[in-house]
């Protein structure tokens, strides 16, 4: 008691510093980018075309130098080729009339795409080309600006071009960065990035889920929901196979083929939409419901890859793989988990990968591994001990128990994982 009365009172005015000091360390500066639909008129979109011409010319030519006149001693990077860029605009008007931002960002472009290839984080990098990779960026933040005119009407500011609309659907609460305008499936598009100043959330205190991924199911929790799946890519299946019928019959070359791409495009963009609207709705439920999330580690490209083989030893069953491809990658399990991940960042929630190895072989009850424990694709029957259970749910109850101890050891089959975490050879 002495002892605590002996120690110092900290002046009042240290302690409201110390305080604002803590609030500073608390404030982060984040990014987030939102995405309008952009209205161009027929005019604006013609030079906004032309534009992402020049875009794509400046980084196939950059791509070009890089590749042709590469030797030891001469290399390229983003100054030297920015300086080839500035002096082809001074030779060329047609290149004058586009935006010099665009075309030096087309340059930065570049320069990342062979980093991430050194890096060994992606290939080689490849032409853009016209009608795929459509889109170009504006970086001087000072001259950007959005402003909304009524409900659903606003317009952007695109240097050189002037007050452009757009259809409004949110307020940017942060300062514009750099903005994005992009072509796709016949529509514009323009992404503001925004900075904005965030608190670091408390820790959340909801409870813990574990979820596990099916094919027939699209998620199953652990708390015993299951969530069915959308597949919007099956409803609008048939559409687009009569789509891409009819364009095959279409002459190569001709305007009717053009349209008919453009047709098939929208089909796909819409599905894209789909998905993504599914995603969204149902990571922001889970992510405003739960504080630790513990998902499968899924590499979904190992397990979205061919089962054709090679042709000495040809693959089995790759008809039926090629069709499982199908609905996995229609999910979008890679970009759910993005989007639980920095959803639950900004509610003070973690999202926990797990190692997925025979989650759904392993009883929840009594820990047993066995492969026929696994009944069918629905309904898990312990072999050890009989516990029922639907199958996927099993499995999301051991991901989240591998969430909740991450030393818990690699449980094998034939072996016995336990709850003090060593592993006993099953009698
Ligand atoms: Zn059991």
């Amino acid at each position: 008691m002495a002892k605590c009365r002996a120690t110092p009172i900290r002046p009042r005015q240290g302690r409201l510093l110390l305080f604002q000091l803590a609030q500073k360390a608390c404030q982060l500066l984040k990014r987030k980018a939102h995405v309008y639909r952009l209205c161009p008129t027929a005019e604006q979109a013609r030079t906004l075309t032309q534009w992402i011409g020049c875009t794509r010319l400046a980084y196939n030519l950059a791509l070009e130098q890089r590749k042709t006149f590469f030797r030891p001693g001469r290399s390229f990077n983003i100054a030297s080729q920015s300086r080839d860029i500035t002096a082809l605009r001074a030779d060329f008007d047609w290149i004058r009339s586009a935006p010099a931002q665009p075309l030096h960002q087309a340059i930065r472009d570049l320069d990342r795409a062979y980093q991430n290839w050194w890096s060994g984080r992606a290939k080689a990098p490849t032409p853009r080309k016209r009608g795929v990779h459509d889109s170009m960026r504006f970086t001087d933040s000072e001259t950007l600006s959005f402003c909304r005119l009524s409900r659903h009407v606003g317009k952007v500011k695109i240097p050189k071009l002037g007050w452009v609309r757009l259809r409004w659907d949110k307020r940017i609460p942060g300062t514009v960065k750099n903005i994005t305008i992009s072509h796709k499936a016949g529509q514009w598009f323009v992404s503001a990035q925004y900075e904005y100043e965030a608190h670091e959330p408390a820790n959340s205190n909801l409870p813990s889920v574990g979820i596990d991924r099916g094919v027939a199911l699209f998620a199953a929790l652990s708390d015993g929901r299951v969530i069915e799946a959308a597949n919007p890519g099956r409803k609008a299946q048939k559409a687009l196979a009569r789509a891409q019928r009819r364009l095959s019959r279409k002459k190569k070359g001709s305007k009717n083929r053009a349209k008919q791409r453009l047709r098939v495009a929208k089909i796909h963009a819409r599905i894209a939409r789909c998905r993504k609207d599914f995603l969204h709705k149902l990571s922001h439920d889970i992510a405003s419901n739960y504080g630790l999330v513990a998902l499968e580690k899924l590499e979904v490209r190992n397990m979205t890859r061919s089962a054709k083989g090679t042709k000495t030893k040809p693959g089995k069953r790759v008809r039926q793989k090629a069709g499982m491809n199908r609905s996995i990658l229609d999910q979008g399990w890679g970009m759910f988990g993005d989007m639980l991940a920095y959803k639950l960042a900004d509610r003070g929630g973690t999202l926990v990968k797990v190692p997925a190895h025979h989650t759904s072989q392993t009883c929840s009850a009594c820990g047993a591994v066995d492969v026929a424990s696994r009944v069918s694709q629905s309904k898990f029957c312990c072999t050890s001990c009989g516990h029922e259970a639907n199958a996927d749910i099993n499995a999301a109850i051991n991901i989240l128990r591998r969430a909740d101890s991450p030393l818990l050891p690699v449980e094998a089959v034939g072996c016995h994982a336990d709850e003090a975490g060593t592993i006993q050879r099953a009698a």
